[in-house]
């Protein structure tokens, strides 16, 4: 089982490079891997105390590489002190014990102990997962029950035991009991950290697809996917929604006269002024080409002067300095339009889209605005309003 968790966080680490936690549990799987080999070495081998010592060094080193690995997910830097002084401090414990009387509660806890503690440390870790929910409640969870059964271990040697002799602890039941318990109980973890890796891979797969390359908006796809929610919470809210379509005026005489380079150095540019400009509630997408689109949630102006006009000449005033940048000079026209209720994000944006073309043929260098829908229609929120009196 650890062999295979090791080839599967393998192949996750090899496919997802930004998974780096993949990797480390990778080798924690690893290190679990060697600790049945260093059993069987015990008791087909004359080098029982190197193989005893061995076998508790990679496993614990197994569990609190887990605590790394779980720390690189959230994003921490790995506590490598912590760690390192751990694995140090629980090798020390165990060969501080290596000649005392196995079948005593005070070998067998001190035996366990450095293994429940590199557990309960996952367990604290794990608390600091942002997302995942119950897939993050789930690891608490096991990760308690491992630190928990750690503790239970030295009153299941004293009631079954463990053997006289290290060799002979193989052929006991509590071995078996041991072994089945503990391996269940990581192959269970493996599971749900292996969810909470893959769940995160593909976050990050669906954003990269809703991003564009160049610019770091949000493309189109991202748009079809935020931006019907956005509508329907404005209409939910009674709240007013406008869209600003904008596309930039002989955008293709840049590139002719400056080059392609320089053409997308100007919608980077453009790009950035738009992302300084708009407020987090806002969606900014780059449509295609030199077109941008963005949703302005607008919850109290619904009157000519808008958040969507004060964006719209915001980004026209933060154009003019373009020349003395270096970046070639640049006009955009546009059109703003209010969301009208039941109409799709499709409707909303071809409205826009409209005025923006009324703008170019009027002369380029202007933001039209569609008053006839300004008068703020009823939506949800305001008709309950309105039914409460
Ligand atoms: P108008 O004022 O009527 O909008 O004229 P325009 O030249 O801006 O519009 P047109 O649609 O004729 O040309 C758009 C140009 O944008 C053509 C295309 O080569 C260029 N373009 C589209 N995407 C990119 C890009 O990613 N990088 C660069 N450099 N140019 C692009
Ligand atoms: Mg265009
Ligand atoms: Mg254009």
């Amino acid at each position: 089982m650890a062999a295979l968790f090791v080839v599967t966080y393998g192949v996750i680490a090899l496919s997802y490079s930004r998974q780096r936690a993949a990797a480390w549990f990778m080798v924690s799987y690893l290190l679990g891997f060697f600790t049945p080999i260093c059993h069987l070495l015990v008791l087909y081998t004359d080098q029982v105390a190197l193989f005893s010592i061995l076998g508790y060094g990679v496993f614990l080193g197994g569990i609190l590489t887990m605590a790394t690995g779980v720390q690189a997910f959230v994003g921490h830097r790995p506590q490598w002190r912590l760690t390192l002084l751990l694995w140090v401090a629980g090798l020390a414990l165990r060969l501080a014990i290596a000649d005392g009387p196995r079948n005593t509660w005070p070998y067998e806890l001190m035996f366990q102990l450095p293994f429940a503690i590199a557990s309960f440390v996952v367990m604290l870790t794990a608390r600091q997962i942002g997302q995942g929910g119950p897939i993050r409640a789930m690891l608490i969870g096991i990760f308690g029950v491992i630190g928990a059964h750690f503790l239970l271990k030295p009153w299941l040697v004293l009631t079954l035991g463990s053997g006289p002799t290290p060799k002979s602890y193989l052929n006991t039941v509590y071995a078996a009991i041991s072994q089945i318990s503990t391996g269940v109980l990581l192959v269970a973890a493996g599971l749900c950290l292996m969810l909470l890796v893959i769940q995160k891979a593909l976050e990050e797969t669906i954003l990269d697809a809703e991003t564009d390359p160049l610019t770091r908006l949000t493309n189109r796809r991202g748009l079809y996917r935020a931006g019907p929610r956005m509508l329907m919470e404005a209409a939910m809210r009674g709240e007013g929604l406008h869209a600003l379509v904008l596309d930039l005026d002989h955008f293709k005489a840049i590139n002719d006269r400056h080059g392609h380079a320089t053409g997308d150095t100007v919608l980077v540019a453009f790009a950035q002024v738009l992302q300084a400009l708009t407020a987090p509630d806002m969606l900014t997408v780059r449509m295609g080409g030199e077109e941008f689109a963005i949703l302005i949630p607008d919850a109290d102006t619904h009157g000519p002067d808008n958040r969507g006009t004060q964006l719209g000449d915001a980004i026209r005033d933060a154009l003019k300095p373009f020349a003395r940048q270096g970046i070639p000079e640049l006009t955009v026209s546009g059109g703003i339009v209010r969301y009208q209720a039941g109409e799709t994000l499709d409707g909303l944006i071809a409205r826009a889209d409209l005025l923006a073309y009324r703008a170019k043929r009027a002369g380029r260098d202007r933001i039209l605005q569609d008053t006839s829908n300004l008068a703020p229609e009823p939506g949800w929120g305001e008709m309950r309003r309105l039914a409460a009196g």
